[in-house]
């Protein structure tokens, strides 16, 4: 599947498409886009001003990208305002022509999944072979599962007493911000568009300023789908700048964000300051992942590898506290520490690389720093602990053994190629030091006893907990985190409740008994 020749279409100089046949990967996808995408056409920044974006297994400079900031995200909820108007080309659309619209619009993501792998690789560095097989078909899947739920999104008729018929409508939030990460660039613009334009919502996205190119190419796409100018928006820009003028738009209806608890804390600050726009927040984790003793230990192994090691550790379910129970533990380090010597680490378009670079400069600072802390504090250093080769942002599997609860590595969210063994010895007591956390987004649990499987999952404060398996992530399953890991859903029908309002309508009626 991987190797197959595909259509796939690019934009020519004057927008006609032309068509072509590619092999994948590409290891040098053309940018066709690096503007502001407001009201279905292409902008440059009020400002005039541009910023680099960066290839971080190379270190180079990709293009520069159109940098929006107060003034262009005024503009662009000026249009999605206009789209969501009553009477509006979108507001009057059927509800069935809306799931098209997003049918459409994942049919030609499926077309161009080559091209938009290649593309996704190059900005953000993962594997081209995780990019293709994993990111892109999420996409499409999660586009058309959403497409499904256009035309189901039903009221109700509610028995109220007296004289009179009462119904319920569900009707779109309005004018939603989405501000997205770059860990999953395209992956989280599926799940925040595909409930968002279901439920016939307008959207103003701010992408994330290392990762702005693939989602620049939808935006094109869903011009050539149908969908009316103004309906969606995408800005590439910063989060001070651009992010932070959507939080406290006084014309936006809603704002969903994924990212970090820092930026989360300052979103929900800024929707209380401004208009008490409603909130949804994806936020970080230190999820813990107990093993215990009677599990498969080389599948236990594997998975527990996967669950921190897969997107370089750049996920925020990351089972970052693998907690291992005493009588197996030496033996599940030593596997641990096997596997991780042997993971791939290097050009992310080699389909024999598990392992592509970090994102950017910064958090590859950050995690040699964390990694740094780890030694100092006196964690076990098993494998890894340095960067890989001299030049992109790559960093060898680490994992340390021996680590303690209130060591940083254990008590920080790393988003890294870091993983962390601690030792327990009751179930009960893994229970409750994996939940002496503010965070609660994910668990796992590895066991052949079904019984002590079920008694971790009722126990842990997460919003999804996998048994023997991890990072199961089908779009039909809701997904969010307890405590400072979130507020709401995505994925399932749950994320579709955050892009409705209510409305009761009462209707009087002649009298019973007259
Ligand atoms: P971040 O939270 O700063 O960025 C996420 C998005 O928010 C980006 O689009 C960014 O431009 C925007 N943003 C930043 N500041 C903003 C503001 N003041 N107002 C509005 N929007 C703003 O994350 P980061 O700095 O790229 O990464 C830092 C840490 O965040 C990582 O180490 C990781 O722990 C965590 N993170 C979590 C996720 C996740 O999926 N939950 C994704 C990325 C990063
Ligand atoms: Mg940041």
């Amino acid at each position: 599947m991987l190797r197959a020749a595909n259509r796939l279409f690019v934009a020519g100089k004057n927008s006609a498409w032309i068509r072509c046949l590619s092999s994948v990967p590409q290891t040098k996808p053309e940018v066709h886009f690096n503007k502001i995408f407001i009201n279905n056409e292409w902008h440059n920044a009020v400002s005039g001003k541009t910023f680099p974006t960066i290839n971080p297994a190379t270190e180079e400079i990709i293009c520069d990208v159109a940098e929006a900031d107060k003034a262009d995200v005024e503009l662009a909820v000026q249009a999605a305002r206009s789209a969501f108007a009553f009477g509006s080309p979108w507001r009057t659309m059927d509800a069935s022509t809306r799931g098209r619209l997003l049918s459409k619009l994942a049919d030609l993501i499926e077309r161009d999944q080559n091209y938009l792998a290649s593309l996704e690789t190059l900005d953000n560095g993962k594997p081209y072979s995780i990019s293709i097989a994993v990111d892109l078909q999420m996409v499409i899947k999660c586009l058309r599962y959403y497409a499904g739920w256009a035309d189901k999104i039903e009221g109700k008729t509610i028995p109220v007493d007296g004289d009179f018929f009462c119904y319920t409508r569900q009707e779109p939030v309005g004018v939603c911000g989405q501000i997205i990460p770059w860990n999953f660039p395209l992956l989280m613009l599926a799940w925040k568009l595909g409930p968002a334009l279901a439920t016939g919502n307008t959207v103003v996205m701010k992408v994330a300023e290392q990762t702005p190119l693939t989602a620049l190419y939808i935006a094109q796409l869903a011009v050539e789908a149908g969908y009316p100018p103004g309906v969606l928006n995408i800005l590439p820009g910063y989060g001070p700048t651009a992010g932070a003028a959507i939080a406290e738009h006084m014309d936006v209806d809603k704002v969903a964000f994924t990212g970090s608890t820092e930026v989360g804390h300052m979103i929900q600050q800024a929707a209380g300051r401004s208009n008490l726009k409603k909130v949804t927040l994806e936020l970080g984790g230190k999820s813990p992942n107990i093993i215990l003793k009677d599990c498969d230990l080389e599948e236990a192994v594997e998975q527990s590898h996967f669950g921190l090691f897969f997107n370089m550790g750049q996920c925020c379910t990351a089972g970052s506290r693998t907690f291992v129970e005493d009588d197996i533990y030496d033996d599940f380090v030593e596997l641990s520490a096997e596997r991780a010597k042997k993971r791939t680490v290097g050009d992310p378009f080699n389909e024999s690389n598990e392992q592509g670079p970090q994102i950017d400069e910064e958090q590859f600072t950050r995690i040699l720093g964390l990694i740094e802390s780890g030694k100092k504090e006196g964690a076990t250093l098993l494998a890894g602990g340095e960067r890989a080769g001299d030049r992109g942002y790559f960093i060898q599997p680490t994992v340390f053994g021996d680590v303690q609860d209130d060591m940083r590595i254990a008590k920080e969210e790393i988003f890294g190629p870091v993983q962390q063994l601690l030792r327990f010895k009751k179930l009960d007591e893994a229970i409750e030091r994996a939940n002496k956390t503010s965070y609660g987004l994910a668990a796992g649990v590895m066991t052949k006893d079904i019984e002590k499987a079920l008694h971790i999952a009722n126990g842990v404060r997460a919003g999804t907990v996998w048994i023997n398996c991890y990072d199961v992530f089908d779009i039909a399953i809701p997904f969010g985190g307890y405590k400072m890991s979130g507020t709401g859903r995505e994925k399932g029908e749950a994320a579709l409740d955050s892009y409705l309002e209510t409305k009761s309508v009462i209707v009087r009626t002649p009298q019973k008994n007259s």
